[in-house]
């Protein structure tokens, strides 16, 4: 069922050459034409005025437990509310949620007070903006976690990375943590398989990791970006810039949408683990069934401070975000 039409004009639009908007959100800068849309496909120009087409149209809304997002040391073992809605800055040939991502979809009308009170209703820790890409309904996530901060709940996004400074910082006042993608350390990644670039995500990390904290993920793609040249570079990019106690996660790949390589062999994981468990203290595996990979070790003495069983979390190892045993602080929100 499809809501009724928005009435809340872009953030960040401005007058361009021909009767056309720029959309100033992310870094494609879309220059586009009356009765248009932006790459993204949700953002159009109607009379001169940019207008996101899906604001408060929410394609999913579920409680999924936070580790799913993923996020590890944010709220070990709570549940999130989360919601998403259709569009993306993004064209990745592997999308595992094209369906949302790539075409316009069957949504449901959620505005944002509806949501922050659905939160309360399901006893949730905040809201989560994730499924696609949430940059593209920006106003939508900005009015309700602005709510959802004052109701006392906690925000997260799960997000490309592909926003402009000044609407991310907009975004970071009410923001608490993220789960950030890099894909790949290469332009060349980017270009080929999202049709974007590179610089700008790795900005957004670091201006987040500023002020909120972030978590990144990185789907393995056979051939494409799992070399240990290239997860070397990855695992010295994340400790030189978001810090060695920043979690990073990588996960496996399965065939989806416009790419067929072969799923990621779970030896594919294991060694890039390896690979960055030498420079970073809390590395996992997603998408395999894993125990090293899956638990939150104290880097200070080795205890287990989170241990995970599929979704099934035990913290008793944690105290008030440290180690249980010998103190050390472990870089969680809790
Ligand atoms: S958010 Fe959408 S319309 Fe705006 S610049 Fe990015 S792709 Fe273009
Ligand atoms: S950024 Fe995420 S949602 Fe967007 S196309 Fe890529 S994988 Fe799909």
């Amino acid at each position: 069922m499809s809501g009724p039409w928005p009435e809340r004009r872009c953030d960040f639009q401005q007058p361009s050459v021909g009767g056309r908007v720029q959309c100033m959100i992310c870094p494609h800068h879309c220059r586009i034409a009356d009765g248009a849309a932006g790459i993204c496909l949700c953002r159009k120009n109607i009379g001169g005025t940019l207008r996101p087409l899906n604001y408060a149209h929410v394609t999913s809304a579920a409680m999924d437990p936070i580790e799913k997002k993923p996020l590890y040391h944010v709220h070990p073992g709570r549940s999130i509310l989360s919601l998403g809605t259709w569009g993306c800055n993004f064209k990745c040939d592997f999308c595992q949620n094209w369906q949302i991502s790539q075409q316009r979809a069957e949504t449901q009308f959620l505005p944002p007070h509806e949501a922050v009170a659905l939160a309360r209703r399901q006893h949730s820790v905040g809201i989560a903006y994730t499924y696609n890409e949430p940059t593209v309904w920006f106003e939508y996530v900005l009015d309700t976690a602005r709510l959802a901060r004052e109701a006392g709940l906690i925000n997260v996004l799960v997000t490309n990375g592909y926003i402009d400074p000044e609407p991310l910082e907009a975004l970071l006042d009410v923001v608490d943590a993220m789960n950030i993608d890099v894909k790949s350390v290469t332009e060349a990644f980017y270009r080929r398989h999202c049709r974007a670039r590179l610089a700008p995500v790795l900005e957004t990390a670091c201006r987040a990791a500023r002020r909120c904290h972030v978590e990144t993920t990185t789907l393995l793609i056979p051939g494409e970006n799992d070399s240990p040249d290239e997860i070397e570079q990855l695992g010295d990019w994340i400790a030189e810039n978001l810090g060695p106690d920043s979690p990073t996660h990588v996960s496996a790949y399965f065939p989806r949408y416009r790419l067929d390589a072969p799923p990621t062999p779970p030896a594919t994981l294991e060694r890039a683990w390896t690979i960055l468990k030498t420079r970073l203290s809390f590395v996992y595996m997603g998408n395999v069934v894993t125990d090293a990979g899956s638990h939150t070790v104290c880097p200070g003495c080795g205890a287990v401070a989170v241990r995970r069983s599929g979704y099934r979390i035990d913290a008793s190892g944690l105290h008030e975000g440290a180690c249980g045993r010998c103190g050390r602080k472990l870089n969680m929100v809790c």
